[in-house]
């Protein structure tokens, strides 16, 4: 494929966390640009391919693998790990618990992942500072005990959408040659 041709690196990455914290949203946002609200044409694990030059000028496939739905059921296999390179753990900043379940995402992850796998922890929703109930403390305190990257996203008003995707794919290649 051209696109395989062209790039420096492939790189699978998966975004998890619970349900409605805007996962979907947060891989549209930054594979097609769109934010596509509530409309979730299917059910089941799904992936987009995005080819970016990050700001090193290293040119990265990145497959980007969406659970779509499964992970209400449990029921995300090692089928979905397999190869990954990197995780996107997404908790939505008004939705405690969304937070407190991160844990039990980041374990699951690295167990089935490759070795030495990179992860970023969003905070996503930030445009909805008046309903929080996560401070950017507490993200940022996590995800320096789990040796993880951090932002607070918007797929809504795209804010560090980007910068979040690129920091981990910077990450992941800095660590592949
Ligand atoms: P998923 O289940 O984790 O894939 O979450 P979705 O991407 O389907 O989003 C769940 C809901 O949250 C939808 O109603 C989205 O419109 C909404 N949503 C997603 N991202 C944001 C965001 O950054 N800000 C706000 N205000 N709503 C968002």
């Amino acid at each position: 494929m051209t696109d395989d041709a062209s790039c420096d690196f492939l790189v699978k990455i998966v975004i998890i966390g619970d349900s409605g914290v805007g996962k979907t949203n947060l891989m549209t946002r930054f594979t097609k640009n769109e934010f596509l609200g509530d409309s979730k044409s299917t059910i089941g694990v799904e992936f987009a391919r995005h080819l970016i030059t990050l700001p090193n000028n290293k040119k990265v496939l990145a497959q980007i693998w969406d659970t779509a739905g499964q992970e209400r059921f449990r029921a995300l296999g090692p089928n979905f790990y397999r190869g990954a390179k990197g995780s996107i753990c997404v908790y939505n900043i008004t939705n405690l618990d969304s937070f407190n379940n991160v844990e039990r995402w980041i374990t699951e992850f690295n167990k089935h992942a490759e070795s030495n796998p990179m992860s970023i922890l969003l905070g996503n929703k930030c445009d909805l500072e008046d309903m929080r109930a996560v401070t950017t403390a507490q993200g940022t305190s996590f995800a320096e005990k789990n040796n993880m990257l951090f932002m607070e996203t918007s797929a809504k008003q795209s804010t560090n959408v980007t910068s979040a995707f690129e920091s981990l794919l910077i990450r992941i290649t800095d660590n592949m040659c």
